[in-house]
């Protein structure tokens, strides 16, 4: 008889793109152009290579439901965005996009934690010893509602203006951080 096998669960890190890997956009990152890597990200990234973690991105892109872009379009910025983190050292393992605007009501949009479910069930992840890494509370929020055992607020991109609506909502058991470099000492 063969042993009953347990699918190897993995842990992940959950990051958001925008704020947390590149710079935001007051009216959406629309382009390559409008791509601005932040270097220390780049650095956590090449650092995290070699580690167990899964890295995966979960984003929220409502400009597509807005139509504002083509889903192809956000589509191509993710691929250039995995790309340059890949020539730079680094390691992206999966990335899940919201397309949806707010009023779709769709289970997917952070704070819903669609994507990261979603995630954990094609990966074979263990949420109990993930983190989900943002710059809003609602990245806060759909980490544990997740629910993963671990979020950070990063204080770049939106994360200072954000730590107080995070306070204001109660929330608590996050972690706050300078940016995705001053993280890894809790990962490793
Ligand atoms: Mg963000
Ligand atoms: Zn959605």
């Amino acid at each position: 008889m063969k042993p009953f096998q347990q699918p190897l669960l993995r842990p992940a890190l959950f990051l958001d793109r925008d704020g947390v890997i590149i710079e935001n956009r007051a009216n959406y990152v629309r382009s390559w152009e409008d791509v601005t890597f932040y270097e220390q990200a780049l650095e956590a990234l090449r650092r995290l290579r070699d580690t167990p973690y899964v890295i995966v991105i979960v984003t929220n892109q409502s400009a597509v439901g807005r139509g504002i872009l083509t889903l192809a379009q956000a589509e191509a910025i993710n691929q250039g965005v995995v790309a340059h983190i890949r020539a730079q050292g680094g390691r992206v393992d999966a990335v899940y996009l919201c397309p949806h605007a707010p009023d779709e009501g769709c289970a997917c949009r952070k704070p819903q934690p669609g994507m990261l479910r979603q995630a954990a069930a094609d990966l074979n992840l263990d949420l109990a010893r993930s983190w989900m890494v943002g710059d809003a509370l609602t990245d806060i929020q759909a980490g544990q509602a997740a629910p993963v055992g671990h979020t950070a607020l990063v204080r770049t991109g939106r994360g200072e203006a954000q730590l107080p609506l995070c306070q204001k909502a109660g929330l608590s058991g996050y972690l706050v951080v300078e940016d995705l470099l001053h993280l890894l000492p809790y990962l490793l």
